[in-house]
């Protein structure tokens, strides 16, 4: 389904190949991506402008990729009633990640711990006849965790996390083919955003008292949710490994793992079945049918995702996610105001651009310092006469003379 970029091509000449010493928090610093203050505390980074830039590009490709595939995107609060998540069954199964209450005016409210609630709050909303089904809603929205400070590390683990969530209603006999749908979408992603994963999990509830408190008890439940993932990634001839006590407490999930530099895994995109929650929430169809509810994240949270892409690119971004895709260096102060104008262009063409004038430094200098930039746009006297640059790609090939325009199409992701 997704045709990927076609390798080779003289917009995306730079390999991707991982460097080993790619350790996000460094080259996150170095890159300006991120940093943090222990006044506003651990596990709180924020994001500079090259960050801020690049998660941007990031968020904008995944709505419109969950648009084309029939997603309606809504908006919720970051927190809700206690009561909220008493229903939902985080309350019970899920408390030691929660961060405790604030009493407001009487009321106990909650950082939220997953947008699950609000979105079986919006199905609900409404009347739903079968007609309607499947409903695809999806949100970038903030969640909590109150991870241990001790755990905390750079992007990667965080406890104010900007999750791509998402939720699809199906009736039952919908639930093989949304499941396999999402994994559709997140191996597109996966493709346009250079990521390979480290392996498939099918994560399953822990054993009975092994388990304890955190899962469901509801066994045909979970037997039923087992088998919708279990088939699918047996039907799309996916190696996985089954993990017991890996499982949401509502149910199963496919968890597709990355792996850092040092080998370390984490969770990155995620499918789930879940029978409880529309139980919970007594959502209904066509009067009396009850949903599934198909939890998925194609992406992940921001800050894992982010911190994941530096990692693989080593800074030097894909051009459609770099934070400055185009440098304009002209030769000497004579060359600026043409420079200054091709700015200007690169700008309205909708390329993040910048300029390093003459007084930075010699045109090597500046090219060193903006080598991770996809295009360097060279102005000299001919080209200042043209109207045009010469671009210069950093592999360090040169392209010729290309016209803005083509380059802000070239800079654009695939879908
Ligand atoms: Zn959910």
């Amino acid at each position: 389904m997704h045709p990927g970029r076609t390798p080779g091509s003289w917009s995306f000449a730079l390999s991707t190949q991982r460097t080993i010493m790619n350790d996000h928090r460094r080259l996150g610093r170095e890159l300006g991506i991120f940093d943090t203050d222990p006044l506003i505390g651990a596990g709180l980074p924020y994001w500079l402008p090259a960050g801020a830039a690049v998660r941007k590009a990031v968020e904008d490709y995944v709505h419109e990729l969950e648009r084309r595939n029939g997603y309606h995107h809504v908006n919720s609060p970051v927190l809700g009633k206690r009561e909220l998540y008493e229903r939902s069954g985080h309350w019970a199964h899920y408390m030691e990640d929660m961060f405790p209450p604030m009493n407001v005016g009487g009321e106990e409210f909650v950082l939220r711990p997953s947008l699950c609630p609000h979105h079986a709050l919006i199905y609900r909303s409404r009347g739903r006849g079968r007609r309607d089904l499947p409903l695809r809603v999806a949100e970038l929205g903030g969640m909590y965790r109150s991870e241990l400070s001790g755990v905390l590390g750079g992007l990667s683990r965080v406890r104010a996390i900007q999750i791509n969530d998402g939720h699809v209603f199906c009736a039952p006999e919908q639930a093989v083919a949304e499941v396999s749908a999402v994994l559709d979408l997140i191996e597109a992603a996966h493709a346009q955003l250079g990521i390979a994963a480290a392996r498939y999990r099918l994560s399953l509830r822990g054993e009975g008292g092994e388990g304890g408190g955190k899962y469901v008890d509801d066994p045909d439940m979970w037997a039923r949710s087992e088998a919708i993932l279990r088939g699918v990634l047996r039907e799309r001839g996916r190696d996985f490994d089954e993990e017991r006590g890996e499982g949401a407490f509502y149910g199963p999930k496919i968890d597709i793992q990355i792996a850092d530099p040092a080998g370390r895994e984490a969770t990155l995109s995620t499918v789930q079945v879940d029978f409880f929650q529309p139980e919970r929430f007594d959502l209904r169809y066509a009067g009396g049918e009850r949903p599934v509810m198909v939890h998925r994240s194609v992406v992940g949270g921001l800050e894992r995702l982010v911190a994941h892409l530096i990692e693989v690119h080593g800074g030097a971004f894909p051009a459609w996610m770099a934070p400055v895709q185009a440098v304009v260096l002209p030769l000497s102060d004579a060359e600026l105001p043409a420079a200054e104008a091709l700015l200007r262009r690169c700008l309205a063409a909708g390329l993040r651009a910048e300029l390093a004038p003459a007084d930075r430094g010699s045109l090597g200098a500046r090219i060193r310092a903006h080598r991770l930039v996809p295009y360097q746009l060279v102005v000299g006297p001919r080209e200042a006469a043209s109207g045009r640059a010469s671009v210069r790609l950093r592999d360090g090939s040169q392209a010729g003379e290309v016209p803005v325009e083509r380059l802000a199409g070239d800079s654009r992701p695939l879908f």
